[in-house]
């Protein structure tokens, strides 16, 4: 939304397709904030060394310059265009301490900053004319002769496919955080796009660095915010440890996500676990900051786990919750194909390496959405149209026709949770050649079911099952490029942790990996991070 008001601004016409209502998307579910360096005793250096650092050096340090030197500028345009942020006592924007951040600069609304930021995005989006196909999924980028010609897509209430024309198109797709059983992702975050870039012959960046986020609540995928850390809760373990002390002795529990994950993964373990989860513990906070500050979680934690967070721990684990990688971009947003773009979740500029720090990734959004709306513009307004061949169409209605007419075959539900199954149990926390290896002989047998997959359900309008299998299809290709990815990388870095590579080793691993597919098969690449300031150095917390 943040690049269609770019583009509407620059004169434009533009217009936005979604799979479900704006309002819905997933970053409607940030709790925690958004990170700037507002004030004077902090800088945006500070905040691009905490995020080099959060990264395992492997984030490229001009992007996470640009982003920490903008960031400041996009929140005070998202307070202009009606962001209420919460506020300290003398009424400046009230900021709170994050995980892997040396100063408190996530600036939030309550524990609901996503929600607010995102209605404040649609508010703008309609101000500024932006068109809406609501409910229109996109199946298909179309490329001719090397360049983007357009998008096709099937409106849901009529199950009937559209072609889309245009010069320049932004894909900003979200995450795929639901290839796994355990994840805080909506369940439209199935990485459709990255599915999209691949079949369209782009190369996926960094795919092995997936975020484990760890406080998920007990047998759900809801997330309780790191700012329930970041405002003093502390993590027990059955004897009443609070453990991080021993993994991360200076800042405990606000150690960067991919460390606190592990710790935890080790308690749970090594038998000091509570039923398979720790303890979120936020008692000594007391009823008002809990009530003023946390009240959303409050409510969570009471409905989902029948906890009331000012009488009694939260049982919580870890659960997969961000993709540091995607589709390969520039500053700019721009891919390696001309006219396409790039922004949000769904790509990797990268300014998250090998792990991404809290509230950097709605900010993210909001800087190279910005970015990626101009230069696609400019691009816009500089390039012809690009033929849309008829061809494009009737491919896609083929596909779409040859799925409903299979009258047998198994049910697209139960692949879908099979595939979650097998990247939790082969490509979680703690990962080994042997493990991914299965892992990955498992998706590909998986991927040949799914190609004789069949629906109960043949309708038209609102086909759940028809979309199901459409997504599932972008999951499986995902879930491919992630083991990939994973047992190519012999070392351990950020998320990316191999019990038989327990080493970060920089002679040989700091650079960014590429994966690409060709035909049924999927090709290994490497890239060069970019250094700027910030030699390479042990990450210690
Ligand atoms: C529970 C939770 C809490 C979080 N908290 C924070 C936080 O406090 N701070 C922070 O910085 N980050 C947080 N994050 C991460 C952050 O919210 C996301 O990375 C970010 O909001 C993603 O924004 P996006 O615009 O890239 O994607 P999304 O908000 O996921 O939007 C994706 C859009 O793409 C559309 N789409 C996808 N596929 C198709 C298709 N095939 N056809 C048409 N449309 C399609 C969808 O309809 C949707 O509108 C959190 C994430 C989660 C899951």
């Amino acid at each position: 939304m943040r690049a269609a008001i770019e583009a509407a601004r620059c004169g434009l016409d533009t217009a936005l397709v979604t799979k479900i209502y704006p309002v819905r998307s997933h970053s409607v579910a940030a709790q925690g904030g958004i990170n700037s360096a507002l004030k004077d005793t902090d800088s945006w250096e500070a905040h691009a060394f905490d995020t080099v650092k959060g990264s395992d050096w492997l984030g490229d340090q001009d992007a996470i310059e640009a982003m920490c030197k903008e960031g400041p500028g996009d929140i005070l345009e998202l307070e202009g265009m009606g962001a209420i942020f919460s506020r300290d006592i003398k009424g400046h924007i009230a900021q709170r301490p994050f995980g892997g951040a040396g100063y408190p600069r996530t600036c939030y609304l309550a524990d609901r900053t996503g929600h607010a930021l995102l209605h404040v995005m649609y508010e703008q989006v309609l101000k500024h004319g932006v068109f809406i196909y609501d409910e229109w999924h996109v199946t298909r980028l179309v490329v001719e002769g090397g360049k983007v010609s357009g998008v096709i897509a099937m409106e849901l209430d009529t199950g009937k496919l559209h072609r889309l024309r245009s010069k320049s198109v932004i894909m900003a797709t979200g995450g795929y955080g639901r290839v796994y059983r355990t994840t805080t992702n909506a369940l439209s975050s199935t990485g459709d796009g990255l599915g999209l870039a691949l079949d369209a012959g782009l190369p996926l960046m960094d795919m092995e660095f997936v975020q484990f986020h760890p406080t998920v609540l007990k047998r759900t995928g809801i997330l309780m915010t790191e700012g329930a850390r970041g405002e003093g809760g502390f993590l027990l373990n059955s004897l009443g440890e609070r453990f991080m002390e021993k993994y991360a002795p200076k800042v405990k529990e606000l150690a960067s996500r991919d460390v606190v994950s592990r710790a935890e993964q080790t308690e749970i373990e090594e038998g000091r676990g509570v039923d398979g989860c720790v303890l979120l513990d936020l008692r000594h906070l007391g009823a008002d900051t809990i009530k003023s500050k946390l009240s959303q979680i409050r409510e969570l934690a009471m409905d989902f786990a029948g906890v009331d967070p000012i009488e009694a721990p939260v049982p919580v684990k870890p659960g997969a919750h961000y993709s540091m990688g995607g589709i390969q971009a520039d500053m700019d947003g721009q891919t390696g194909i001309p006219g396409l773009f790039a922004a949000g979740e769904c790509a990797c500029v990268s300014v998250h390496g090998a792990n991404r720090l809290g509230g950097n990734s709605l900010l993210e959004a909001v800087v190279f959405g910005r970015r990626a709306g101009k230069k696609a513009s400019e691009y816009a307004e500089s390039a012809g149209l690009t033929p849309f061949p008829d061809s494009a169409l009737c491919d896609a209605a083929s596909e779409v026709a040859g799925i409903l007419k299979r009258e047998k075959g198994e049910r697209v539900y139960a692949l879908r949770d099979e595939m979650a199954g097998v990247m939790e149990e082969h490509c979680g926390i703690f990962r080994s050649r042997e493990r991914l290896g299965k892992g990955l002989e498992r998706i590909r047998e998986i991927k040949e079911r799914y190609g004789k997959a069949a629906l109960a359900d043949r309708g038209d309008r609102f086909n759940a099952e028809l979309l199901h299998m459409l997504e599932l299809g972008s999951m499986l290709d995902a879930s491919e490029a992630i083991l990939v990815s994973a047992l190519h990388r012999e070392e351990s870095r950020g998320s990316h942790f191999r019990t038989d590579f327990p080493k970060r080793n920089d002679a040989e691993w700091l650079k960014h990996t590429l994966v690409a597919k060709r035909g049924n098969d999927f090709s290994i690449g490497y890239k060069d991070v970019k250094i700027t300031r910030f030699k390479p150095e042990e990450r210690k917390y």
